[in-house]
Formats: C-alpha cells, sequence, structure tokens
C-alpha cells in the first residue's frame, strides 16, 4: 500500500485493486463509471469487498478502478473525511435498473440513510453512462457536479491517464 499527501487534506492510496486495468473476459454493451464513496468503519476494505463483488458478477465487467482519495467532508462537516474512488465498468442493463442494481448492493454494504449528506458506508453514484444525458427525477447523469469535486475529479483524472 502507498500512501502520498497530495494537498492539504487530501491523501492518495494506492493498492493491489485502486488503482487497476483488467482485461475482462466478459463483453457487455454499454460502459459506465461509477463514483464510490464511504466514511464510515473500514472503508477501503469495504471497497475492496465491493470490487471482489462486481467481479464476480456476470451482470458487469470490471475494468478499471482509480485510485483512491481520502479527502475532508461537504454539506454536514462534523463527520469523518471521506474515502472515495471511481470504477469503470461494462453491463448489459439499461440506465435505470443499473441504478437499482448500485442501490442493491449500497444495502448490501450496509448503507444507513439518516438525513443527507449524512455519514455513510458506501454510495454508488452513476457518474457516466455510454456518453448519454438523462434528466429523470430519479436520476441524472452526467451525475449534476460531478466536476466540481476533487473527490470525482481527481481519481477520475488519474484513470484516464493511464487508460
Ligand atoms: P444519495 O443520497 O446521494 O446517494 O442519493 C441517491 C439517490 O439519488 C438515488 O436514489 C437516485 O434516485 C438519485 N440519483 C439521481 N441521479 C443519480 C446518479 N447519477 N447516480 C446515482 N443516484 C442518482
Amino acid at each position: 500500500m502507498l500512501k502520498r499527501p497530495l494537498a492539504p487534506g487530501l491523501t492518495l492510496y494506492r493498492d493491489r485493486r485502486f488503482p487497476a486495468r483488467r482485461h475482462a473476459a466478459r463483453h457487455h454493451r454499454y460502459r459506465t463509471v461509477v463514483g464510490i464513496g464511504g466514511n464510515v468503519g473500514d472503508v477501503r476494505r469495504r471497497f475492496h469487498r465491493l470490487a471482489v463483488a462486481l467481479e464476480r458478477d456476470r451482470r458487469v465487467a470490471l475494468l478499471q478502478s482509480g485510485p483512491i482519495l481520502k479527502n475532508p467532508p461537504f454539506g454536514f462537516l462534523e463527520q469523518a473525511d471521506f474515502y472515495n474512488s471511481v470504477l469503470e465498468l461494462s453491463t448489459s442493463m439499461q440506465p435505470r435498473p443499473f441504478l437499482r442494481y448500485l442501490l442493491h448492493l449500497e444495502q448490501r454494504f450496509g448503507r444507513k440513510r439518516p438525513f443527507p449528506n449524512a455519514p455513510r458506508t458506501l454510495d454508488l453514484d452513476i457518474l457516466f453512462f455510454d456518453g448519454r444525458r438523462i434528466n429523470r427525477a430519479d436520476l441524472q447523469v452526467p451525475h449534476p457536479h460531478w466536476n466540481e469535486r476533487s473527490s470525482v475529479v481527481i481519481p477520475l483524472a488519474w484513470m484516464g491517464a493511464h487508460r
């Protein structure tokens, strides 16, 4: 594991699964980039368990992961720092079934939602989905404000630069 301070409050972690590239044997119709985050308990361990679960699931193929960025919370500030990364996946699911799939994974990894911006074990967001623009009540893609958040931009830029 490599740990590197980037800027005040920002630390980049690299290990066996983050960042990584895979040569996926399975081919699916769409490509999507998913943002992952959390700030309760052992988040980096949870990210690893998530990566293993995705690698084993035939409905998706995990193509690439970014490094993990530790960064301060925004919104509700009285909580622990967040860990964030990005995953590039392929899937043949359509966007809304894919969103439901991610919500199930959040639940499986213990997500509770006591109030907006509350501490969370695992948060999964669709950042991009096959170059599409979606503007529905329950799903906006590209994810709103993705480009204003270092928690997204730094792992994403790293991944983009190493493909
Ligand atoms: P949050 O509390 O930030 O995890 O919000 C989760 C909710 O945001 C989900 O139930 C979705 O309906 C909604 N949502 C809207 N756009 C997206 C997106 N691109 N990715 C994930 N969730 C989204």
